[in-house]
């Protein structure tokens, strides 16, 4: 029977499916019966999903950070650079409003 220390040696390649057939069915039988490998694998699968759905919501999340900063830039710049006084000016100077 495999021991632990080869079962975890194997583990990435268990998971991907990359084993040669009796290395493969060694390790189903070891983490059929050792409950501390079973755990093992089942938090490196755990981890491995939270890994990609983290990677995914990171790229995924920076494009409306972005799109906040620049939302609120040219809205600040409005409030502030273009009060209503100086909007009707250029729009007076500019003969929108006569
Ligand atoms: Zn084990």
């Amino acid at each position: 029977m495999m021991t632990c220390e080869q079962f975890i040696d194997h583990l990435l390649d268990f998971d991907e499916g990359d084993l040669p057939s009796e290395t493969d069915r060694l390790c189903r039988e070891h983490s059929a019966l050792c409950k501390q490998c079973a755990d093992y694998l089942d938090s490196y699968q755990k981890t491995v999903a939270v890994g990609k759905a983290a990677f995914k919501s990171d790229s995924h999340g920076s494009e409306p950070a972005a799109d906040t900063v620049d939302n609120q830039r040219p809205s600040a710049m409005e409030s502030y650079e273009l009060p209503e006084e100086l909007v009707q000016s250029i729009l007076t100077a500019a003969g929108a409003v006569r």
